[in-house]
């Protein structure tokens, strides 16, 4: 058994997963194995979605590959990242005992997963120094091996606080739980960062793995696509552990037209105008006497701490503006969380800031 393989819980090593029509591999032209319709829904409209269907679908996988530079069985399609993130816990946590690592302030999901599967969870918290925030990885390291935990998630950008994790870091990170843990990076934002993806070291280090969404930049967040990129023999266990239909026909073909070279043209050229609406309203809150700290972002949101945070909150909404409020987290007791939207929309929250005097 690889490496890689020994992470897996070892109930599940060998589990083959539920038995789907779409899966037995057979081929023919009168499809009488799955209790379908023979006949298609008046409302079908060219769907045929009166079939079940393909469970990951071999275009989408080569396109995702194609978009991500990895390969169709380094793909695992899920309903959003969210539930590639519950299945890597499920499958790779005992529950009671194997932990998973996380650095609060962080995306929620990582900790609901971690719950729900009776993980322990172990928080390394981010630091926050004069450049921001950073992830304390040689910390993160410390406390996946003394808990012989079996997950990190790294989030990079990191949401809701906004810096990108080096790459040269996250891979001795990985070196250095090399048959212990797998290491996790959510690339979730990762359209609006500087810095490459981690994607292209999975094949050297296979302990690495990545999560990417099109709920963000590809703005499709309804169709509710995103995958797991990692080995392929870590794809295939969790395949087993999958729903056996997860992704409905229509969202799969919303994908595939949102992924097409002019569409992707398009997308590209609004991920530049969010970097540059991410520096102007970077600008704007830095000379808003309201603000105590404006955290820098590789995401499409800012951090922001204000002097009265409930002020500017309900001045915000006064206005019709609804931002993030970040006070329950951890270190976060005065922070907002605003996402940069269009030109129009960053001007109306610039406005409603300047005009009230409550966080001021
Ligand atoms: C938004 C977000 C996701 C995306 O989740 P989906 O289920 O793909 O919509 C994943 N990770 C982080 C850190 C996010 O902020």
């Amino acid at each position: 058994m690889s490496s890689l393989l020994s992470l897996v819980r070892e109930d599940l090593r060998t589990f083959a997963g539920y038995s789907s029509a779409r899966r037995a591999g057979v081929t023919g032209s009168v499809w009488l194995n799955a209790n379908e319709s023979s006949w298609r829904n008046p409302a079908d409209g060219g769907l045929g979605a009166n079939r079940y269907p393909d469970p990951q679908p071999a275009a989408l996988r080569q396109r995702l590959g194609d978009v991500y530079g990895v390969r169709p069985e380094q793909v695992l399609v899920g309903r959003g990242s969210d539930e590639a993130i519950d299945l890597l816990v499920r499958a790779l946590c005992e529950p009671g005992r194997d932990a998973v690592v996380v650095s609060p302030p962080v995306f929620g999901m990582y900790a609901v997963s971690a719950r729900l599967q009776g993980a322990p969870l172990v928080e390394v918290p981010l630091v926050d120094d004069d450049t921001g925030f950073r992830s304390d990885l040689g910390a993160i390291g410390d406390a996946a091996l003394a808990s012989g935990a079996k997950l990190v998630f790294l989030c990079s950008p990191a949401n809701p606080t906004g810096q990108a994790i080096a790459a040269e870091a996250i891979l001795a990170l990985a070196r250095r739980l090399d048959g212990r843990c797998l290491v996790v990076v959510d690339e979730a934002y990762g359209e609006y960062c500087d810095q490459p993806s981690m994607a292209s070291w999975i094949d050297p280090q296979p302990n690495l793995a990545v999560l990417r969404t099109l709920s963000k930049a590809h703005a499709l967040a309804a169709a509710r696509i995103g995958c797991l990129l990692a080995a392929p023999e870590l794809i295939a266990v969790l395949r087993n552990c999958q729903a056996p239909y997860p992704l409905p026909s229509p969202c799969v073909q919303l994908a595939l037209a949102g992924l097409s070279e002019p569409a992707l043209v398009q997308t590209r050229g609004r991920v530049i105008t969010v970097r540059a609406e991410r520096e102007r309203l970077l600008h704007e809150l830095l000379g808003h006497p309201g603000v105590r700290r404006v955290y820098p972002s590789q995401g499409n949101y800012l951090l922001v701490r204000f002097h009265d945070a409930e002020a500017a909150f309900q001045q915000l909404l006064a206005a019709g503006v609804v931002v993030r409020d970040m006070r329950a987290s951890p270190q976060l007791g005065d922070a907002l969380r605003i996402s940069i939207g269009s030109p129009a929309e960053n001007d109306a929250l610039i406005q409603a800031l300047a005009s009230g005097r409550a966080a001021a």
